[in-house]
């Protein structure tokens, strides 16, 4: 009689007699396997179950989680983990801008002199400082709310899935940017809406395009007006006014998502919708993080709303996780409660200024005149518009061959998608793998 050890031992053995003692590691049992079992070779149980993988459980999903996909893109996206690889695909803001020593002091001070109430848990709504300091900062910028229309929550991205979940049934109407953040479609696309895009050009989302039959029964419409996601597009004051007017009129809530706002390094600030709002009687919903002001790993976000949503969402927000971390959010008012913002946010915008227009100047001098490519006042992507025969999926293949990355524009759209379009991020780059990473494009591009 043989007797083998492990899974390896079998390939290596050649040809196995029926009766062979195989002893294995306990994949059988529930759970993580614990142990090695002894199990006896039969031909045809091995050749069944082919060893080489632990047998994996089979599950009913939801058809919920039936839609959830992962993107092929997402598949080739993984090589970026690669040190070699100069990646202008990510979402990362920039880790020099995080006050990783502030964060410390200000867990430090929380848990010495509040330890037990920052450790328990905490109202569904958020701490009660942070609420109201939130409200104050919409204020200061022209808003006109209370801090009992401010729920914290775990980053903005659960502020769309809440959302989502309270406002968006099977079939229901949601008006998007064309191309819109790809996060949120992901987020509202569990809830099965129906996206209706509304055209957008280089000044941003167009207001006149909302005619009645558009907002007809639309349950919100997502607008993203500063340093959009993905194109880097910023609306002017006049489309701003415009936009918030029609939604007045025709009875349409926007739903305002500004994470990178106070990232604007160039031109004027504009006011935010939920400011205007106020002055128009539209119905603002804004969405606000400190991910980008301070460091994305915090999961710190906020809603601000009429108190009817506000109350809704806390309850979908209370099954979901019960309360946004109390320790965090004290923590985070510690630190911006004395103004810290103030003296930290133009050192990160600095490096994003710096970095973009590194990335702008290399383009201009990289790429051949048949592209075109946003120019940001703030924010981290550049979007880029390439000659109608290139698809910038396969342009991406060529790309990592030459060990650069970027994200194709296609899946940013609703509809049918830009094929011709990608996304530049300048965040994370620094500016001599830019000026490397460009020329590699510029290149390809040439020679398309
Ligand atoms: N909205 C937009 C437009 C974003 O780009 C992001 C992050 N990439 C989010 C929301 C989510 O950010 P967070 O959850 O970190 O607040």
């Amino acid at each position: 009689m043989q007797v083998i050890l492990g899974l390896g031992a079998i390939k290596g053995a050649g040809p196995l007699p029926c009766g062979t003692i195989v002893f294995l590691p306990n994949v059988f049992s529930a759970g993580q396997p614990k142990g090695l079992t002894a199990r006896i070779f039969l031909p045809f149980l091995i050749k069944k179950h082919s060893m080489d993988k632990p047998l994996e459980p089979a599950f009913s999903f939801s058809e919920r989680a039936q839609q959830l996909t992962s993107s092929a893109i997402r598949e080739i996206l993984k090589v970026t983990e690669r040190p070699e690889v100069i990646s202008f695909a990510g979402g990362l803001p920039a880790p020099g801008g995080f006050p990783v020593e502030v964060v410390r002091a200000a867990f430090d001070k929380v848990l010495s002199t509040n330890g037990r109430a920052a450790l328990q848990y905490g109202p569904t709504e958020g701490f009660a400082p942070l609420r109201q300091w939130v409200a104050d900062d919409l204020n200061k910028a022209g808003a006109s709310v209370a801090a009992d229309q401010i729920l914290i929550v775990s980053g903005s991205q659960q502020a769309l899935d809440l959302l989502g979940k309270v406002l968006i049934d099977k079939d229901s109407k949601v008006l998007v940017e064309d191309p819109s953040y790809l996060g949120a479609l992901q987020s509202f696309s569990l809830y099965q809406p129906n996206f209706v895009p509304v055209p957008t050009d280089e000044g941003g989302l167009i207001p006149e395009a909302i005619t009645p039959e558009l907002a007809d029964g639309a349950r919100f419409l997502y607008a993203l007006p500063n340093f959009q996601n993905p194109t880097g597009r910023t609306l002017n004051l006049e489309r701003r006014i415009a936009l918030v007017k029609r939604a007045a009129e025709l009875n349409l809530t926007i739903v305002e998502d500004d994470p990178y706002g106070e990232l604007r390094y160039a031109g004027e600030p504009q006011p935010g919708l939920i400011a205007l709002a106020a002055e128009y009687g539209a119905n603002v919903v804004r969405l606000g993080t400190f991910s980008k002001v301070l460091a994305p790993g915090l999961r710190l976000g906020y809603i601000a709303a009429a108190r009817p949503l506000i109350n809704k969402l806390v309850q979908a927000k209370q099954a979901t996780d019960l309360h946004t971390p109390t320790l965090t959010q004290m923590a985070v008012h510690e630190i911006v409660k004395d103004g810290f913002l103030e003296e930290h946010l133009p050192n990160v915008r600095e490096i994003y200024r710096a970095q973009g227009s590194c990335m702008l100047e290399a383009i201009k001098q990289e790429f051949p005149d048949t592209v075109s490519w946003t120019k940001p006042e703030g924010g981290m992507f550049i979007w880029l518009t390439l000659p109608e025969h290139i698809d910038s999926t396969k342009l991406l293949e060529k790309a990592i061959a030459q060990n650069v990355a970027f994200v194709p524009g296609a899946p940013f759209y609703c509809g049918a998608g830009k094929t011709n379009t990608l996304r530049l991020s300048f965040a994370t780059v620094p500016e001599d793998k830019i000026r490397r990473g460009i020329a590699i494009l510029g290149k390809l591009l040439k020679a398309e």
